[in-house]
């Protein structure tokens, strides 16, 4: 079964991991968020797409999900010492792969063809795509104004009140090369269980229109996230944050819903969505987790095609 996986960063990297431990390389393609992309020291920095390679390389750090596993911090502290920022921690290792990003990016390398390269030196075998080469720039706009992502998430640590979302220059971005092509040739698309607002809102508005049947993950178990600000957006922008509001949210694009069993009273409310659902565990803490939770989403696929 041929899929594309939508994805953000942590929640989106551990699911993509998991298809890429049950499907042949060849039948997955995972789509990457570009809307968190910044500039910071002069280097060009993808934290999705970063999180997305390492993961399925194996090489991210376990306690975070994000950055490099055995991480040193040289560069950065001693950066600060001088007076550089340090709020953007950035692990020797990671600076490696941003320093010749950068580099390439400066000689007119496109961030689809970068990405290619750098996926065949970890030996990733699975199709990892930025949704863009162009740039989308999410930004969060606040009851203390507009901050573009990162100042909004890693600076301000998620604390000022969220009143919409924006992401400049998304009407003039085209879905990266493949793109296109992964979804006309999947069976299926999934939207991995990451921050629907900030995460896959702006894939959805870069790829436009899916002709394929598409279901969702929801990154809301309890009514909580397990990481990250997407509960307290839903919260902030007047919705109670719950699986149901996850379904609401992808509707009418998704014919199927998967939710964790902690949720499994909303089933009625999400099936009167019209929507299929599978009720199952959703957590991924470890490796079997990710790899059970994509097997029982591709049986759940596999029973509708
Ligand atoms: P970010 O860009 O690093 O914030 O990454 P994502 O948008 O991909 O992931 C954030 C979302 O993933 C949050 O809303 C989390 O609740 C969700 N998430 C993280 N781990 C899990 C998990 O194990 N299961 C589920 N269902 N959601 C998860």
């Amino acid at each position: 079964m041929k899929i594309v996986a939508f994805a953000g960063g942590v929640g989106g990297a551990k699911f993509a991991h998991g298809l890429a431990h049950v499907l042949p390389p060849e039948d997955l393609t995972v789509i990457v968020n570009t809307g968190d992309d910044f500039e910071h020291y002069g280097l060009y920095i993808c934290p999705d797409l970063d999180t997305v390679c390492y993961t399925l390389a194996g090489m991210a750090n376990p306690d975070t999900g994000w950055g490099r596993v055995n991480e040193t911090w040289d560069v950065i502290e001693n950066a600060a010492r001088l007076g550089g920022p340090a709020w953007f921690r950035l692990g020797d290792q990671d600076l490696g792969t941003h320093l010749e990003r950068t580099r390439r990016m400066k000689e007119g390398q496109t961030l689809s063809q970068i990405t290619e390269d750098f996926c065949k030196a970890w030996d990733i075998q699975s199709m990892i795509l930025p949704m863009s080469d162009q740039p989308v720039r999410t930004m969060v706009e606040t009851e203390e104004g507009d901050l573009a992502f990162q100042e909004y998430f890693v600076h301000r640590r998620c604390e000022p009140r969220v009143r919409g979302f924006r992401f400049e220059g998304v009407e003039v971005a085209e879905p990266a090369p493949g793109v296109k092509e992964a979804i006309q040739a999947a069976d299926a698309v999934i939207i991995c269980p990451s921050n629907p607002w900030v995460s896959i809102n702006p894939i959805l508005h870069v790829v436009k229109s899916i002709e394929k049947p598409v279901i969702a993950i929801s990154p809301i178990i309890g009514g909580k996230t397990v990481k990250g600000p997407a509960a307290k957006m839903y919260h902030e922008l007047g919705i109670e944050p719950s699986a149901v509001a996850v379904a609401r949210h992808y509707c009418d694009l998704i014919t199927g819903f998967v939710f964790d069993t902690v949720d499994r009273q909303l089933e009625g409310e999400i099936k009167s969505l019209n929507l299929r659902t599978l009720v199952t565990n959703t957590l991924m803490h470890s490796h079997d987790d990710r790899k059970q939770l994509a097997s029982h989403i591709l049986s759940f696929i596999g029973t509708d095609l």
